[in-house]
């Protein structure tokens, strides 16, 4: 049972539903009895600097069916902005929820992104994780735009419920977008890098690091060249601080 009380918050002008993991799950099982396809984001502090300029990103992840918040950055925010988060979430964890699910409930996943290769050896760790899994089919995300009508097709013969979409922001979203009307799976989720790490490529940060609210700051040791992405964390909770005291007008937090 949830704990959370559920609602909405606006991070300059990015929607994020109040959510705990609990909650997110009760709300996938209900996407996957409804008609039609569901999508879910996982909007973090860079995706939301990112919106701030570039409106399509916006569109993509306001018009999505859920937008769980990821990481330390949008639970600060919301602290700052008096609408309190329900704690420190993170779309992996939300990820393996679903997995999890799947595998209780016999449903399929495809895994759609990454380099060559690392759907597959996602794949076979997925299925040793998580007994009794479908895997419906796996796909790289290096690929043209003329090249999507075949790989939608490739996704919609595979019969697959669930949809990953491991392409990083903002191109999975836009993917999702895109495709929404011809993608006839139950429900898509944009999860970033994490095929890198099912695969065992990429290396999650501990769970004391984790829970500290520190993951970021693991990914920043062990990946130096994201210090440029990151460095939009500190400007990120400098303009929440500034919109709360008006600097940006009247303009929704
Ligand atoms: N990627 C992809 N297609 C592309 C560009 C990137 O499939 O055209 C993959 C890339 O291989 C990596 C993921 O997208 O696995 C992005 O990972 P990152 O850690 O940057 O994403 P984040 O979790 O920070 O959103």
């Amino acid at each position: 049972m949830s704990s959370c009380e559920e609602g909405k918050i606006n991070i300059m002008g990015i929607i994020l539903d109040r959510l705990d993991y609990d909650g997110a799950l009760k709300r996938i099982e209900d996407f996957l009895k409804s008609h039609g396809l569901k999508t879910i984001v996982t909007p973090n502090a860079e995706i939301i600097m990112a919106s701030r300029t570039d409106e399509e990103l916006r569109k993509a992840v306001n018009g999505a069916d859920m937008r769980f918040p990821d990481g330390i950055g949008v639970v600060l925010a919301s602290r700052i902005i008096g609408e309190p988060l329900c704690g420190r979430t993170a779309g992996y964890d939300l990820m393996e929820m679903i997995l999890d699910m799947a595998a209780r409930r016999n449903m399929s996943v495809f895994l759609l992104g990454g380099k060559p290769k690392v759907a597959d050896e996602a794949s076979t760790n997925i299925k040793s994780k998580f007994p009794g899994i479908k895997i419906a089919g796996t796909q790289h995300g290096y690929f043209d735009e003329s090249e999507e009508e075949w790989i939608v097709d490739k996704i919609n013969k595979s019969g697959t419920d669930i949809l990953l979409v491991a392409m990083g922001a903002p191109k999975q979203e836009f993917f999702m977008l895109k495709n929404r009307p011809r993608l006839q799976c139950s429900v898509a989720m944009g999860v970033g890098g994490s095929l890198d790490v099912l695969a065992g490529r990429v290396q999650r940060a501990p769970v004391f690091m984790q829970k500290a609210g520190l993951e970021w700051l693991y990914r920043l040791v062990t990946q130096p060249s994201r210090i440029k992405r990151m460095s939009v964390l500190p400007l990120f909770l400098a303009m929440v601080i500034l919109y709360k005291f008006g600097r940006f007008g009247e303009k929704a937090l």
